[in-house]
């Protein structure tokens, strides 16, 4: 099988949608370098122009290629921070400016959501997209499951702020109150209103589904924007109940592989054979780099042929 990971995949693409000339985008400096960044520069600005090569890179494969997926934070959204007053309209523009982009690609598309993403109502970012749930499984070929995540599922407020006052949610926000709140998480690093994690819910469909694949003997492979394996992300930007989604994975015979987005500077881990990597964000490339990669998987491998930044690996499964 072959598919294509790109990577605007890290965080805050959104950039993209901040750097373009659309009139309802505030006039922003070309490239940003705030503080935390440790000198590093986030390029906005072009940001929307590398998505648009990629595409074409993509499209010029696509008879070879399963699908195409970003890891989140497809827009960096306007909101205030830390009151959290988002501006709807302008995130909406933002959101807009990007999808444009992905609907040139002529190959199946998988989103995830990240937190930026969330500063549009999220069942309208999964309309645009055409996405019909923030976590699904699907098979792109025999042998091979693929798992869509949504650690952004249970947040604080100022992630999303605009989500519906409906049973569900307040089910999430207690979930996320109970974590928030918990003695034994209060001085964890990774608790940051930027982190989130998945329900309880989305948890067990998880065990379900690798379970089911291992049964079928089928391989997983999973998709998420925070990083869950210890060490393949800084601490600060983990998913808040990590250590309980890496153990449910790396406990299944089924699970080879976790893809992420969200911690820009990129990172790997090796967790009892099976690999997390945190891909490097096209955010922070250099003016005339890109950062994607074509992922293939065989047998004993998986291959991420990286392009511009994004880093390149050969990942040897276990048999
Ligand atoms: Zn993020």
């Amino acid at each position: 099988m072959s598919c294509t990971v790109f990577e605007g995949v890290s965080s805050c693409f959104n950039l993209w949608a901040s750097s373009s000339p659309h009139p309802l985008c505030p006039p922003v400096p070309r490239n940003k370098s705030p503080p935390g960044l440790e000198g590093r520069t986030q390029r906005y600005r072009e940001s929307l122009g590398k998505l648009e090569k990629a595409a074409v890179w993509f499209n010029a494969r696509k008879d070879d290629l399963k699908f195409v997926a970003h890891l989140g934070d497809i827009i960096d959204g306007h909101f205030t921070w830390p009151e959290g007053i988002p501006s709807l309209d302008k995130s909406r523009a933002d959101l807009e400016l990007v999808a444009k982009v992905f609907d040139t690609i002529e190959l199946k598309k998988v989103h995830v959501v990240g937190n930026h993403c969330l500063q549009v109502k999220r069942t309208e970012l999964l309309a645009r997209l055409d996405t019909h749930a923030s976590y699904y499984a699907f098979s792109p070929c025999p042998g091979w499951r693929v798992l869509v995540l949504d650690t952004t599922e249970v947040n604080t407020g100022p992630m999303e702020v605009l989500k519906p006052d409906d049973e569900r949610n307040r089910q999430l926000t207690m979930e996320a109150t109970l974590w928030w709140d918990a003695p034994e998480n209060a001085t964890k690093p990774n608790r940051q209103p930027w982190n989130g994690m998945i329900s309880e819910q989305q948890h067990d469909w998880l065990r379900q589904e690798l379970q089911d694949a291992e049964q079928r003997g089928d391989r997983v492979i999973a998709f998420g924007h925070h990083p869950v394996g210890k060490g393949s992300g800084r601490e600060i930007h983990m998913c808040w109940n990590s250590d309980e989604v890496e153990k449910t994975m790396i406990n299944s015979k089924a699970f080879v592989a976790y893809l992420n987005g969200h911690d820009h500077v990129g990172g790997y881990a090796d967790r009892d054979g099976r690999h997390f990597v945190t891909v490097e964000a096209v955010l922070e490339c250099p003016e005339e780099q890109n950062a994607f990669a074509r992922v293939d998987v065989y047998p004993d491998r998986i291959e991420i042929q990286g392009q511009g930044l994004l880093s390149s690996r050969v990942l040897p499964l276990l048999s």
